[in-house]
């Protein structure tokens, strides 16, 4: 079965409101002449979601909206935290967990991702689940069973019937934010690795059903060297998702 190629922004701590709204202005009038192939989504920061909302609802554009975190509980004492019932209240339809951005600096474990995948999946919103290898790892040859370790935690108690609604986004941190990647024959090498794991976790047809973004510095100047990869499923990007023209740059390569 084909899988449908999923293109994600990630705006990280970016964009006022103002400038989030005509961002999401910019990039939806782009898509409404073109892309009907391929999923498009954009993760503002959470004070710009329903802003965001409103100008993709007002132009009714495919357009999907995301978070980049998620607290597990419903509601309640848990002061800053965002609930799942809270995101989907104002339209978003995936949440991005376990950037490793959140697990560096904000302390997200293995165990903490987990029980947002579960919460998330509770209420019908699709986990983009990332996972990737630091340069240390790398150098020690390490890569596949680090990344594979992660992806399998994350997906701890999921049944086969809630798998193919997850994304597994594959970053290696060393490409996070520096321009460097690794070739694509290396990162289609350890998407194949995560394909296999989520064979071995649910079935070959599940498997092949879920979705694999590779992520890290991709660019329009190298995203065609990756979209060919067969277990590369689209792209989760950073800086090149607050520019609109490279954004949909990079959105063209893979339809
Ligand atoms: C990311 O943080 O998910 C990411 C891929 O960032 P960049 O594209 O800036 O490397």
């Amino acid at each position: 079965m084909a899988r449908r190629q999923l293109i994600a922004g990630n705006w990280k701590m970016n964009m006022t409101t103002a400038e989030a709204t005509e961002l999401v202005q910019q990039l939806s009038f782009e898509y409404l002449s073109s892309f009907k192939t391929v999923d498009v989504l954009i993760c503002p920061p959470f004070t710009s979601l329903r802003s965001a909302r409103v100008v993709l609802g007002f132009d009714k554009s495919p357009i999907a909206l995301g978070a980049q975190d998620v607290y597990w509980e419903d509601k309640g004492a848990f002061t800053g935290a965002i609930s799942p019932l809270m995101l989907k209240e104002v339209g978003c339809t995936y949440c991005i967990v376990g950037h490793s951005e959140r697990r560096e600096f904000f302390h997200e474990t293995d165990e903490t991702v987990n029980a947002k995948v579960r919460a998330l999946i509770r209420h019908g919103i699709s986990p983009i689940i990332c996972c990737g290898e630091s340069l240390a790892v790398r150098e020690a040859g390490a890569t596949e069973a680090v990344v594979t370790s992660q992806v399998r935690a994350a997906l701890d108690g999921v049944s086969a019937m809630n798998a193919p609604r997850i994304v597994i986004a594959y970053e290696p941190i060393w490409a996070i934010g520096t321009g460097r990647t690794p070739t694509p024959e290396m990162a289609e090498e350890t998407c194949f690795a995560i394909r296999t794991t989520l064979i071995e976790l649910f079935s070959n047809a599940t498997a092949e059903s879920m979705r694999i973004l590779y992520g890290g510095s991709m660019k329009p100047s190298n995203v065609r060297q990756f979209a060919p990869m067969p277990n590369i499923d689209g792209g989760l990007i950073g800086g090149a998702a607050l520019v609109a023209t490279d954004f949909i740059d990079l959105v063209k390569a893979f339809v």
